[in-house]
């Protein structure tokens, strides 16, 4: 029987149950952003393009690998043959952490393709959802109401779904188990094409983590230099209140050790704060289902954390309600 869907979340979770269920129902996502993808995301300044959330994504479920090798995706799908290194004692090491994809020309290409044909309610910050005559009811924060729900999934951060659960909600504590980590992300915009000797850094710095040079992904402009910086997880969670612009001037001063320029000069410089970035203590069960109330919930915390275990667990919670 066609049913009425309702998903909060247009990230890749989200996206991934939508196309699953539209085959045989009504569904509809609301997302709070001006654009689909959520984490897998890029920021546009200047003449600079950023992914300023995730970095790449590997492919090791047959699922997600048929889907970026189809006809569909050929185009946008590149596998980003970087330099790899982390640092360890002041020395440089091959990091072969396993096969990286990225979306060309930009990481939110793939979640936009991935969106075509959906029906998705942009600038819809939902605030309310609860349950009236047995359907579900959504409400947003400028004030929209919509009906009729026969189930609502909530593809979002644990704790965005949590200030929306129902307390009542059978799988409620479970979620609350979970915990996941904040970090800054630093975008430096330089006008020259710099050679770090790097296309990618990880760090056991107590400042920054990771460093990217983002122009050197495929698809993207080579002339210039865009540099995102990540910062490591304690100094995140420990200075997540504190002044942006200290927090900025600690990662630049860290960086430019780092590369061996000084960042404070650069043409350009843009901090954004995750507030739920990465996941430390994921859940390993896939996807939340409340059969009597027919909520669901999915995201990379249910699937271990990731882009591919996002995809994966919005995969799962359609199988599970069209079962
Ligand atoms: C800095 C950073 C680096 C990362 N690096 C990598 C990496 O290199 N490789 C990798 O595989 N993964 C990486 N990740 C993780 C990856 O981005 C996520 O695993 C994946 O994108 C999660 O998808 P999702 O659909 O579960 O959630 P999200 O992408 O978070 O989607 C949730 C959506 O819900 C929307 N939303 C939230 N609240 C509401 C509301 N109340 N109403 C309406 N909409 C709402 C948001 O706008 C968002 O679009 C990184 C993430 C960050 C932030």
């Amino acid at each position: 029987m066609t049913q009425n869907i309702a998903i909060v979340g247009a990230g890749i979770s989200g996206l991934s149950a939508a196309r699953k269920l539209i085959e045989k129902h009504n569904v509809i996502i609301f997302d709070k952003s001006r654009g689909v993808g959520g984490r897998m995301s890029t920021r546009y300044s200047e003449s600079y393009e950023f992914d300023h959330g995730a970095q790449y994504f590997t492919a090791k479920d047959e699922r997600f690998k048929v889907l970026l090798s189809s006809e569909t995706f050929e185009d946008v799908i590149k596998p980003w043959d970087s330099r790899a290194f982390y640092k360890k004692e002041n020395k440089l090491i091959p990091d072969t952490g396993g096969f990286r994809y990225v979306s060309q020309p930009r990481m939110n290409s793939f979640t936009k393709k991935l969106s075509k044909g959906l029906n998705i309610s942009l600038n819809s910050n939902v605030s309310f959802i609860h349950r009236d005559k047995k359907k579900w009811v959504i409400e947003t924060a400028d004030g929209k109401v919509y009906r009729d729900f026969d189930f609502v999934i909530l593809a979002l951060p644990n704790e965005q779904a949590i200030s929306l659960m129902p307390t009542e909600t059978e799988y409620y504590n479970k979620v609350q188990e979970v915990e996941m980590d904040p970090c800054f992300a630093l975008m430096v915009g330089l006008k020259k094409k710099y050679d770090f000797g790097w296309d990618s850094l990880r760090l056991n710095n107590n400042i920054n983590s990771w460093l990217a040079v983002n122009s050197s992904k495929p698809g993207r402009s080579h002339d210039q230099t865009a540099l995102v910086i990540h910062s490591a997880v304690e100094w995140s969670k420990k200075n997540i209140s504190s002044d942006i612009t200290w927090v900025q001037d600690q990662m630049e001063a860290a960086a430019s050790k780092t590369c061996g320029i000084d960042i404070s000069e650069a043409h350009h410089k843009v901090i954004h704060r995750w507030m739920f970035a990465s996941v430390s203590k994921p859940s390993n069960e896939g996807c939340f289902y409340d059969h009597s109330l027919k909520i669901a919930t999915c995201g990379d915390w249910c699937n271990g954390g990731r882009v591919e275990g996002a995809y994966i667990s919005g995969l799962m919670v359609a199988k599970i309600i069209e079962e």
